[in-house]
């Protein structure tokens, strides 16, 4: 199983790395490394398991935060409505999004980024996602709210990207236009 000594900080080369496309179908070792770091995620959120093993609470996962430069992401979360949103994800990517942006009002976190770092993260308020299921069949997410921003913060590690590279660095909170925060 998954844990903490598992996940690279802020600094390790493979985080701004370009993670490359996994192959499809996928293989029973991809397969296996997607779950596990669903199940990670899952873990992370149950008061007992996280205590027992030392984990820090998460609501996404990218392989690369486990030095693996591959084209994978869980997340799993509850949105604004209490409504369930668990995906395991091979090579998502970005079809559209709504010109709009939102943002979470207390900054975002990582559990590759062990400070606090302060600040409007802009995210698109509404994206679609193409995407493949542990078994390789094809999908399509539309989402907003947290579900969207999480979904963006995992696509950027794929990417090489942290949250903070977002952040205004002269003003933090300066205000983005036509943007507005997400009250969770
Ligand atoms: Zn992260």
């Amino acid at each position: 199983m998954i844990t903490m000594k598992d996940i690279i900080r802020d600094g390790h080369p493979t985080l701004r790395k370009v993670a490359k496309e996994v192959e499809l179908p996928p293989t029973e070792e991809d397969r296996a490394i997607l779950k596990s770091m669903l199940e990670f995620i899952i873990n992370s959120q149950d008061e007992e398991i996280a205590k027992k093993y030392n984990l820090r609470p998460g609501i996404g996962l990218a392989a690369p935060q486990i030095n693996i430069s591959k084209r994978m992401i869980a997340i799993h979360l509850e949105d604004e409505k209490g409504k369930l949103h668990s995906y395991a994800l091979f090579n998502p990517k970005i079809v559209s999004h709504s010109v709009e942006k939102t943002y979470l009002p207390g900054g975002e976190g990582c559990l590759s980024v062990d400070e606090v770092i302060p600040g409007i993260v802009p995210r698109y308020a509404r994206v679609t996602v193409k995407a493949y299921d542990i078994d390789g069949n094809e999908l399509k997410l539309r989402l907003k709210g947290l579900p969207s921003i999480a979904i963006q913060h995992e696509i950027d590690h794929l990417n090489g990207i942290m949250f903070y590279d977002h952040i205004n660095k002269e003003d933090p909170f300066k205000p983005v236009e036509n943007s507005f925060p997400l009250e969770v």
